[in-house]
């Protein structure tokens, strides 16, 4: 038995069924969290179907979360969409239910859960939540919102089709346009930032740092990321910008957080570096990673160990 039948029995099975994501949610997170929900309400009507986790206002534009009370996980089935390792799943209530399934598109490296299916090298969970409606289509359906919320996670995840994007990530596409929902209006939402976003993107290609090997960064912090009164928009527009430069090969964002530890977006067009996010507390895509940062002094290790890597590259 593949994990997709094993998980379609587990959705037959259960009642309540209740979905979760990883912290700090972006489009992918929601778009599988939310088209897996409504791909679960359209086919089984007759089943309760919630999504839970932090709300975040920046992207109140994709939907709501809900507020459910403990007592529902007792039987329920838990599902956990795009989160690799259990500690990033949001609302740590995702251990209580009956039976815990993981659908995932980052490296393996912690296979929680009852099931676990994970294509690592999958565009986005979204799709993988669309290839799992066309395996099982004689038994399920997808309504335009699904469709919608399912194209919104590709798009998020591909930077618009400019990273991991596959003839099998446009053949989902294609499939997902053949619904009726409004692409241009959600390409335009992802593509729009708020004034002092816009200033922000001057102060940041003003100030960030070059280095002889390609590596772009900058380091924010909170006073920095307090004066540009970003809001609810949060900082995720800043880390695109770098990785536009014609000479870059590597880049990152240090953004110093309330308890003074630096978040560290990392990205990569030529070398691995999610073993330098995992060296410093993250994980995440061979060219996308996450990490921690206590202080000035772990960052410089991530900036040199990085270029270290960029300068090896170079000089083969
Ligand atoms: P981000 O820079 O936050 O957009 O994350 C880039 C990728 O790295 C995403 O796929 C995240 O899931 C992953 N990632 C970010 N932070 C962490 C972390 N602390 N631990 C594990 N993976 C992470």
């Amino acid at each position: 038995m593949t994990a997709q039948t094993a998980i379609l029995a587990q959705i037959k099975a259960a009642h309540t069924i209740i979905i979760h994501r990883h912290q700090r949610p972006d489009p992918d997170a929601f778009g599988s969290q939310f088209g897996l929900a409504e791909l679960i309400k359209t086919s089984f009507p007759e089943k309760k179907v919630h999504v839970v986790g932090k709300s975040v206002p920046s992207m109140a534009w994709m939907g709501q979360m809900e507020k459910i009370p403990n007592s529902l996980y007792d039987d329920a089935l838990v599902i956990v969409t795009d989160t690799a390792n259990s500690p990033r799943v949001d609302d740590r209530r995702f251990e209580y239910g009956k039976v815990l399934v993981k659908i995932d598109h980052h490296p393996n490296d912690e296979p929680y859960g009852d099931y676990t299916w994970v294509i690592e090298n999958a565009s986005s969970t979204s799709a993988m939540i669309f290839s799992f409606y066309q395996e099982f289509s004689n038994e399920l359906k997808l309504s335009d919102k699904g469709a919608a919320f399912l194209y919104s996670g590709i798009v998020g995840d591909t930077g618009r089709f400019l990273y991991g994007t596959t003839s099998d990530t446009m053949n989902i596409v294609s499939e997902l346009m053949k619904f009726n929902f409004d692409w241009v209006k959600i390409n335009q939402q992802m593509d729009t930032i708020s004034l002092p976003a816009a200033k922000a993107s001057g102060f940041v290609y003003e100030n960030m740092v070059t280095t002889q090997y390609g590596f772009n960064y900058i380091i924010l912090t909170n006073e920095i990321v307090e004066n540009f009164k970003l809001g609810d928009f949060g900082t995720a527009f800043i880390v695109p910008l770098l990785g536009k430069v014609n000479t870059v090969r590597a880049w990152a964002v240090f953004e110093q957080q309330e308890d003074g530890y630096f978040r560290v977006r990392l990205r990569s067009r030529q070398v691995i570096i999610n073993e330098i996010a995992k060296r410093h507390g993250g994980g995440g895509h061979e060219f996308a990673a996450g990490a921690r940062a206590k202080n000035i002094d772990e960052i410089n290790d991530i900036i040199n160990e990085t270029d270290n890597l960029l300068k090896e590259q170079a000089e083969k």
